[in-house]
């Protein structure tokens, strides 16, 4: 999470570009076929990047929902956003090996291989590699976009609050902390997901925050008569 953010300060005119930050003609390669890595695609692009390529380590997802994944699962479908169709060249089944640097230890490619996953039933997939499938792509500029890994422990460590299995700021329903004036809500809550669900939780956790204090709240909540939005 350093690229995006300085992408974005820099934009908004709050800082100068630096040179370790930027894609132009740089080989840039984006771990991680997210939206996350759909944001580094596109903003490598706008950088002027020599070339753009991003790597996946699942198989590459069906045009359309499959059998199975019926309604009302969540449908694994291949996501094209409009950061794709700026440019890029896309790998799917691919894992990270090694990342190669010069003598000075610039990066200068990664290795990889090709991988498959095994189906066992009652287990999770196997990780398989493809024997004979390594390969060396030139990069010099990598960007890891791998996926939410919870939020930072330190400071919650610190007030001496706890974590769910998936690593997040474990909560109550009324987005209370084993610690009770200590209240956790979005993204460090709930994992990683979007914006609605953080200005939702939000307005909740004041909520329950102003009952906490006060013993009742004048504050929106979302099973009131109506919905926030008519509030
Ligand atoms: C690259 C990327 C692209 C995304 N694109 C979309 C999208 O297109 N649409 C969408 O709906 N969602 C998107 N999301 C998800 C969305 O950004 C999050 O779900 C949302 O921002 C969560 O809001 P939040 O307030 O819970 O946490 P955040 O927005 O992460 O805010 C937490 C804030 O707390 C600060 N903080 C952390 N620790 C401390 C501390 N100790 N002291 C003080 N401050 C601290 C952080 O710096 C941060 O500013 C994207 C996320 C990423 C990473």
């Amino acid at each position: 999470m350093e690229f995006l953010p300085h992408n974005n300060k820099a934009v908004d005119g709050q800082h100068e570009r630096e040179a370790q930050f930027l894609a132009t003609d740089r080989d840039v390669i984006v771990i991680g076929g997210g939206d996350t890595g759909s944001d580094c695609i596109g903003t490598s692009n706008r950088h002027g990047a020599k070339s753009v390529t991003n790597f996946e380590l699942m198989p590459k997802p069906a045009e359309g929902r499959t059998e199975e994944h019926p309604w009302p699962y969540w449908p694994f479908k291949l996501k094209t956003s409009s950061s794709h169709e700026e440019g890029s060249h896309r790998e799917w089944s691919i894992l990270t090996k090694e990342f190669v640097g010069d003598k000075n230890g610039k990066l200068v490619g990664l290795k990889t291989v090709e991988v498959q996953w095994k189906k066992i039933p009652g287990e999770r997939p196997q990780l398989i590699e493809k024997e004979g499938s390594e390969k060396q792509w030139p990069c010099d500029l990598a960007l890891l976009a791998l996926g939410f890994t919870g939020p930072e422990k330190s400071l919650p460590e610190q007030f001496g609050l706890t974590f769910d299995a998936r690593g997040n700021i474990k909560g109550e329903n009324n987005y209370q902390t084993q610690k009770a004036s200590i209240f956790t809500a979005g993204d460090c809550r709930r994992g990683q997901s979007l914006i609605v669900w953080a200005i939702s939780e939000g307005r909740e956790a004041a909520h329950q925050v102003d009952t906490f204090l006060m013993g009742k709240s004048t504050l929106p909540q979302k099973n009131m008569a109506g919905d926030l939005m008519a509030v």
